[in-house]
C-alpha cells in the first residue's frame, strides 16, 4: 500500500519540530501537525541549558535565536541560605544557557521544520491514530479551517506532550513512575536586571528561580510541595510572594520591579514510557517526563529528536530492523537521563538535604572548580552520577579540609 508520508509527527514544539526537521533533512517525506497555531505560548518556563543551546547550534538555529535578542546566561547561582554556590553551567564549546520565550523558540523550530521540507499543518487536531493489524498506519484529524482528513505514514511519532494522545492510543508500557512532587507558578517582571545570571533560592519546603528572558523581562517561578497544592491555590499570588519574602534581599529587588503578566503554573507526573512499538514512536514529554525543577525538558526533547530521527533513518533505509534501532533509542535515552531523573525527583520533594549532602554542599562552596561542577550537573552538562561519584566527592571534601586542591 502506498503511504503519502514516511513519518507523521503529532505535536510541533520542542520535540516534534526538530524530529520533523531532522527527518526531512535526511530526505524523508514528513507531515508535522499541531492543534496550536504559531506563535503560540504554552504552560512552561523555558530555561534551555547549554547542551540544549548546543543542539540548536548543531542544527544551524542558534544564531537565529540570539538574533531575537535573547540574553545569554553565563552563571548559575544556587543560594541555600548560609551560602551560595555559583558556577559556569556549560562547556568551552557551549558555555551559556538561554531562556527564550516559547512563543519565539517554538515558532523558530516550526519554521525550521518547514524550511527543511516537512509539511506543517497548524490548527490541526489529531482525533484518531489509525491502527491496522496491531500497527499504527496513520492519523485521522480535523483542521480548524474545516474538514476531517486521513493521512497515512510508515510511522506515527507522538510529540504531543505529557497528555499524549498518541501514547493514549498505542498504550506503551510505563516504568519508574512517580506522582507529582511539587507545584510551580511563574510570571514575568520588568525592572529586575539579572546580568546574565540564573538565580535559584532553596529554602525548606520552598524554592524559587529567576532567569532573564526576551524584551528585558525576568521570569520568576516559585514552588512548594505538591501536598500544599489544594490549599495554596486559593491564594497563588500571596504564596508566591511569601516564598520570595524568605529571601529578603531578593524581595527588596522585586519591590523595584513590575509584574507584567498573570500567574501560570501546574504540577506534573514523573514517568518513563516505552518510546516505540509497531508503527509508532514517542519523543519529548510524550515518552519521558520529570518535574520541571531541574529544567531538563526542552534539552531532553532536543536529544530525543536527534536519537529518534537517527533510529528511524536506520529503519527506513533498511540499515537496521525497526525494533533494533528503536530499542537503542530507548536505551540511550534512559541511560542518559536516569541519574538526572532520580536527582530531579529527589529535589522536587523540596525536603532539606540530608546532613551528608549539606556537608558536601558546604565543601563545594569553598572551591570554584567544584562549584562549576555543581552548576554543570544541575544544567545536565554532566550527569549527577559523575558529580556524586565517590572519587569526585572525596576530592571535594579533601580540598575543603585543606588537602590537595581539586
Ligand atoms: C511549569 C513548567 C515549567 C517548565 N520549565 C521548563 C524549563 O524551564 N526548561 C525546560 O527545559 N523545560 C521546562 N518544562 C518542561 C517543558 O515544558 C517540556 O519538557 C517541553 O515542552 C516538552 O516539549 P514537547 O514538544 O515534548 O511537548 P509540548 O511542548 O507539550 O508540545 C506538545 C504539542 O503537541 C500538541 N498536541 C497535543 N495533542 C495534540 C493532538 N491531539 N493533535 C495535534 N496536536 C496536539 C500540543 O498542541 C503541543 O503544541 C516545564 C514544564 C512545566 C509544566
Amino acid at each position: 500500500m502506498t503511504r503519502a508520508f514516511d513519518a507523521i509527527v503529532v505535536g510541533a514544539r520542542c520535540a516534534g519540530s526538530p524530529t520533523a526537521m531532522l527527518l526531512a533533512r535526511k530526505g524523508y517525506r514528513v507531515l508535522v501537525v499541531d492543534r496550536a497555531t504559531f506563535p503560540s505560548d504554552t504552560v512552561s518556563t523555558h530555561l534551555v541549558h547549554p547542551l540544549g543551546a548546543a543542539a540548536l547550534s548543531r542544527w544551524g538555529l542558534l544564531d537565529r535565536l540570539t538574533a531575537t535578542g535573547c540574553p545569554p546566561i553565563h552563571t548559575y547561582c544556587f543560594d541555600f541560605g548560609p551560602f551560595t554556590i555559583s558556577g559556569s553551567p556549560g562547556t568551552d564549546k557551549a558555555p551559556v544557557a538561554f531562556c527564550p520565550r516559547r512563543t519565539i523558540l517554538d515558532h523558530l523550530l516550526v519554521d525550521a521544520a518547514a524550511e527543511a521540507g516537512a509539511e506543517v499543518r497548524e490548527g490541526f487536531t489529531v482525533e484518531e491514530v489509525l491502527i491496522e493489524d496491531g500497527s499504527a498506519v496513520g492519523i485521522k484529524g480535523r483542521s480548524m479551517y474545516g474538514g476531517s482528513t486521513i493521512e497515512r505514514a510508515r510511522v506515527v511519532v507522538g510529540a504531543d506532550g505529557l497528555r499524549s494522545f498518541v501514547a493514549e492510543a498505542v498504550q506503551p508500557a510505563h516504568y519508574d513512575e512517580k506522582p507529582p512532587l511539587c507545584v510551580g507558578y511563574y510570571t514575568y517582571w520588568s525592572g529586575l536586571p539579572m546580568d546574565g545570571r540564573s538565580e535559584v533560592y532553596i529554602r525548606d519546603g520552598r524554592a524559587f528561580a529567576a532567569w532573564p528572558t526576551h524584551e528585558g523581562l525576568t521570569l520568576i517561578i516559585g514552588g512548594w510541595p505538591y501536598v500544599e497544592f489544594e490549599e495554596n491555590k486559593k491564594d497563588i499570588e500571596g504564596n508566591y510572594l511569601k516564598t520570595i519574602e524568605l529571601v529578603p534581599a531578593f524581595a527588596d529587588r522585586l519591590r523595584g520591579a513590575r509584574r507584567e503578566a498573570r500567574f501560570v503554573g501546574m504540577a506534573v507526573p514523573n514517568y518513563f514510557r516505552k518510546p516505540y512499538g509497531p508503527g509508532w514512536a514517542l519523543v519529548g514529554d510524550a515518552g519521558y517526563n520529570k518535574d520541571f525543577i531541574t529544567s531538563q525538558g526542552i534539552m531532553d526533547a532536543f536529544h530525543d529528536a536527534e536519537l529518534c530521527a537517527d533510529a528511524l533513518d536506520s529503519a527506513f533505509s533498511g540499515t537496521r530492523p525497526f525494533d533494533a534501532a528503536m530499542s537503542e533509542y530507548q536505551n540511550t535515552r534512559d541511560a542518559r537521563v536516569k541519574a538526572m531523573y532520580e536527582f530531579t525527583c529527589q529535589l522536587a520533594t523540596l525536603e532539606p538535604p540530608p546532613p551528608e549532602m549539606q556537608q558536601l554542599l558546604g565543601a563545594v562552596h569553598c572551591n570554584q572548580k567544584a562549584m562549576d561542577g555543581f552548576a554543570r550537573m544541575n544544567a545536565g552538562t554532566i550527569s549527577p552520577a559523575e558529580f556524586f561519584a565517590p572519587e569526585n566527592v572525596n576530592a571535594i571534601t579533601t580540598a575543603a579540609q585543606g588537602g590537595a586542591a581539586l
